[in-house]
């Protein structure tokens, strides 16, 4: 059974020499008593809060890895032998799983089954699983969109951003977003629908920036990248505006203390901001899936994922996040059905 262990604890940018692929003996049974379900894993996702999992620090997302042991998370499994009511052989499943071909898996909360399997299975990594709920409660629920309003995105072609700009359209918002190559800004104007794009990595002054695509100022800011960006939005919201705090990807990699500025304008400007974290929203998943599904069946949404082969190229797949290598959802197939 191959794989990815987190060697230690990381400080700074993660690199490949922090993983290493192993091989061990996979076990062919299940402890009885146990709830345990034995998998096959197909898809590996990619997701920045696991960084925050690799440092000795409390993270948003726990429990954090054990330096030595297998690192895990989303993934879709299909079901060997199980141990729980719930599944059977030959199931297909999505939940935490082990970054390894095969994991055993507590078949409690940590699974569920996949009751549409007329889409892509690994659509329930991105649109249709965690990052596409993330988007949808951040958008909706915790913005208060009206029609008409100016919405910025940061790391908008990513996985939650490319959703949340297509949400904000759907509602009839004018949409923008930032993103770190000429690629993905063609790719937000051309094939995600946003009204303008710009690529943050070429702008000198983002203040002035902002100022150029929102010359009336931001009511919702959708937050995933933090530091200078979220400075520079501060100084361009709207009275009353709103920012759903999702993520500051920007910080993940620094040392405690370097943070942002301007964070008082907050007060003055009378802005809501809102931070969230997609576990507590869960409750919404059945809800959100219908709705987004009945939208990628009409082709209303248009999702891009980037896939990268084989479990041996996971630890590559999530360096890649913070460098910018993804161009849209990153996921790792590790098998077909
Ligand atoms: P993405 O698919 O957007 O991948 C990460 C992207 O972030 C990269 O491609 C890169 O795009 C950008 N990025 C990386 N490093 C930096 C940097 N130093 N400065 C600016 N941009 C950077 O990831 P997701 O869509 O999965 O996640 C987006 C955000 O949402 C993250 O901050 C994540 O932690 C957060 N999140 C929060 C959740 C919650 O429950 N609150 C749940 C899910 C996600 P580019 O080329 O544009 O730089």
């Amino acid at each position: 059974n191959n794989q990815v262990i987190l060697k230690d604890y990381i400080t700074g940018m993660p690199k490949l020499s922090h993983m290493l692929l192993k091989s061990t003996k996979l076990p062919l049974q299940l402890k009885d008593g146990s709830q345990d379900v034995l998998a096959k894993n197909l898809y590996l996702s990619c997701d920045p809060y696991m960084r925050g999992c690799m440092r000795n620090l409390p993270s948003y997302f726990t429990p954090i890895f054990t330096p030595g042991s297998v690192i895990n998370g989303y993934g879709v499994a299909k079901v060997v032998i199980s141990n729980h009511p719930d599944f059977k052989e030959d199931d297909l499943v999505m939940g935490i799983t082990g970054w390894e071909e095969y994991s055993i898996i507590p078949g409690g909360n940590q699974l569920q089954k996949i009751r549409y399997t007329d889409i892509p299975l690994s659509y329930y990594l991105g649109i249709l699983g965690m990052p596409g709920l993330t988007a949808y409660v951040g958008f909706y629920d915790l913005s208060s969109p009206k029609a008409g309003e100016k919405v910025f995105i940061s790391a908008a072609s990513g996985a939650v951003g490319q959703l949340v700009g297509q949400f904000a359209k759907m509602h009839g918002c004018y949409v923008v977003g930032s993103a770190g190559s000429k690629q993905k800004v063609e790719l937000l104007k051309d094939r995600l629908g946003f009204d303008d794009a710009f690529n943050y990595k070429e702008e000198l002054d983002l203040h002035a920036t902002l100022k150029r695509y929102f010359p009336n100022g931001i009511d919702i800011y959708f937050e995933n990248v933090g530091s200078k960006m979220l400075e520079a939005v501060l100084e361009n919201m709207n009275l009353h505006g709103r920012i759903a705090a999702c993520g500051m990807i920007s910080e993940y990699n620094l040392e405690e203390g370097q943070g942002i500025r301007n964070i008082s304008r907050v007060i003055s400007k009378r802005i809501k901001i809102q931070g969230f974290i997609i576990h507590d929203y869960w409750h919404m998943y059945p809800q959100f899936v219908e709705k987004v599904r009945g939208s990628i069946k009409e082709g209303k949404i248009v999702y891009v994922e980037d896939i990268a082969d084989g479990l041996e190229n996971a630890p590559a797949a999530f360096v890649g996040l913070f460098e910018g290598k993804n161009i849209g959802k990153q996921v790792v197939r590790i098998c077909d059905e």
